[in-house]
């Protein structure tokens, strides 16, 4: 299996509730190593930008709303098949639905408060992580 990077968001949720290090160490737990981190406070435009593929679904501006509701931690992990090991680590985007033991069952509020951002692919992990880190803030 190859070592992957992916991109990571914690969300407004989980800050607003103090809970980054129980996320981080669901992260870790799994064998995903943080290799870059910045706490940041979301703008309009910059989560606009972000989740543009989903500007003509019906929860977009409530989701654009939440995203910049409060402060969330940008990640990249690194690790063997992290994009798709990350996406199961995060469990399905409704808690109700998602497994014991990953982040969203463990820790998710709802369906939007949902704790955690993954990317879904290999084309949009590296698309992702450019659009928040420069290559000199990633420490492999
Ligand atoms: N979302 C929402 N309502 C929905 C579906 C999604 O508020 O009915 C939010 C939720 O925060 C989710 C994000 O939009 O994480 C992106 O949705 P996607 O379907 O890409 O889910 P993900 O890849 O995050 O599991």
């Amino acid at each position: 299996m190859a070592i992957e990077r992916t991109f990571s968001i914690i969300k407004p949720d989980a800050t607003r509730r103090n809970i980054t290090g129980k996320v981080l160490t669901l992260i870790e737990d799994a064998g995903l190593r943080v290799i870059a981190q910045k706490r940041l406070h979301l703008t309009k435009e910059q989560a606009e930008g972000f989740y543009a593929v989903h500007k003509e679904r019906p929860f977009f501006g409530e989701l654009v709303s939440f995203m910049t509701s409060g402060p969330v931690v940008v990640q990249v992990l690194e690790g063997e098949n992290a994009i798709a090991k990350y996406r199961e680590v995060m469990g399905a985007t409704n808690p109700a639905n998602a497994a014991p033991g990953t982040i969203r069952k463990e820790l998710a509020e709802s369906i939007e408060a949902n704790t955690v951002h993954g990317s879904d692919s290999p084309e949009t992990a590296p698309q992702e992580i450019a659009y928040f880190f420069k290559d000199e803030e990633i420490v492999g």
